[in-house]
């Protein structure tokens, strides 16, 4: 796989790109994080591999989110990281709370059943960790702080990034109209989602006119025979884009289609009586609603978050091994699911 960028802008001369030049050739476009104050030396760890590969050249600010103030040490030691502007703002307690159709009794025996020996859904039993799937599915587009940019990256504390980008990214989506791009492509744990296509079934049901005539079903649909570890979850190959990365224009998640589309899976109630990830949700989101051709596989964007990489064979790499999907147990091997993705989409 090479890792030559398609078609790299160089726009990189002159003081395009300065920091602090209000008439920079940066686009609508914002890194985001939502982050815990505790995660503050995970983030600058994610924050120092993302300035010195990418954002050094292109200054696009970061916008930090959290369910609660940010410390002032957070405030001071992420300003000091970048040169590019950096906003810190609060979620908003609405945004945030339990929803009040939840059966909060309904939900603890759903997180006793599925955190048994027969389910053991990861981070089943941590609200915050619900909660933070809601967030990231369907509001996080919604923030105020959001309104006036239309791209966005998302990183999270921890991350490693590898290779030297030299275009702007952002810029480079929108020259190509792209809505978005991923990174890394995995299975899930079906315990975690078995009622997400029965939901999304019923949902298309009701809007057929939302599904696009160029989706991508049949990644979401593959049902090839897999280890038992890999079951289809009632109908859904639990092949997702791994959200930790995420290159993507607001607009899709703020159109009707995807509102409608959140707020139905909202109502069901899977975020809290299962363990709906935001993964998932967007991946299915995309892959039905939205023109396969628009989703890009950034290979050049050398990646990790653990157990996983996304690392190119290019001379623009260090750090990571060229090919290696993880570093951890063998088995782990097996939990990439980019090929499905290229039989049924392509490489575009
Ligand atoms: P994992 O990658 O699935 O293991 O989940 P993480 O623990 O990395 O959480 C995903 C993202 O959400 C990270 O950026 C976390 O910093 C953030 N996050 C998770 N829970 C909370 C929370 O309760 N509050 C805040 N502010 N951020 C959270
Ligand atoms: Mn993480």
């Amino acid at each position: 796989v090479s890792g030559e960028p398609p078609e790299p802008l160089r726009r990189v001369n002159g003081n395009n790109y300065d920091a602090d030049n209000a008439n920079s050739d940066r686009i609508n476009a914002t890194i985001l994080s939502l982050v815990r104050n505790s995660e503050l030396d995970d983030l600058l760890q994610s924050m120092r591999d993302l300035e010195r590969t990418w954002n050094h050249k292109f200054n696009y600010p970061w916008t930090f989110f959290n369910d609660v103030p940010f410390t002032e040490e957070f405030k001071q030691k992420t300003r000091a990281a970048t040169k590019a502007e950096v906003r810190y703002e609060l979620v908003p307690a609405d945004h945030w709370k339990i929803p009040d159709w939840i059966n909060m009794d309904l939900y603890h025996e759903s997180v006793a059943l599925l955190t048994d020996d027969d389910h053991r859904v990861q981070y089943m039993e941590k609200t915050s960790y619900h909660q933070m799937c809601r967030w990231n599915s369907g509001m996080f587009s919604q923030h105020p702080a959001l309104a006036d940019y239309q791209y966005y990256w998302r990183v999270e504390p921890n991350v490693h990034f590898f290779c030297d980008v030299d275009y702007d990214v952002f810029r480079w989506m929108q020259d190509h109209n792209k809505t978005y791009g991923f990174n890394i492509n995995i299975y899930d744990s079906p315990e975690s989602v078995e009622t997400l296509w029965p939901e999304t079934l019923r949902f298309m049901q009701d809007h057929p006119e939302y599904i696009h005539k160029n989706n991508a079903r049949e990644w979401l649909q593959d049902n090839e025979r897999r280890p038992d570890k890999h079951r289809i979850a009632n109908g859904y190959s639990t092949c997702h884009f791994w959200s930790n990365f995420e290159i993507g224009d607001l607009g899709f998640w703020r159109s009707k289609k995807y509102r409608d589309y959140f707020d139905h899976l909202d109502r069901a109630g899977g975020f809290f009586y299962e363990r709906w990830g935001d993964a998932p949700v967007h991946s299915v989101a995309l892959g039905l609603f939205e023109d396969k051709s628009k989703i890009h596989w950034f290979r050049d964007i050398g990646y990790q978050h653990i157990p996983f990489f996304n690392c190119p064979n290019s001379p623009k790499c260090s750090g990571c091994t060229a090919g290696m999907f993880t570093d951890g147990e063998k088995w782990l091997n097996r939990e990439d699911c980019r090929p499905l993705w290229f039989k049924y989409v392509g490489m575009d």
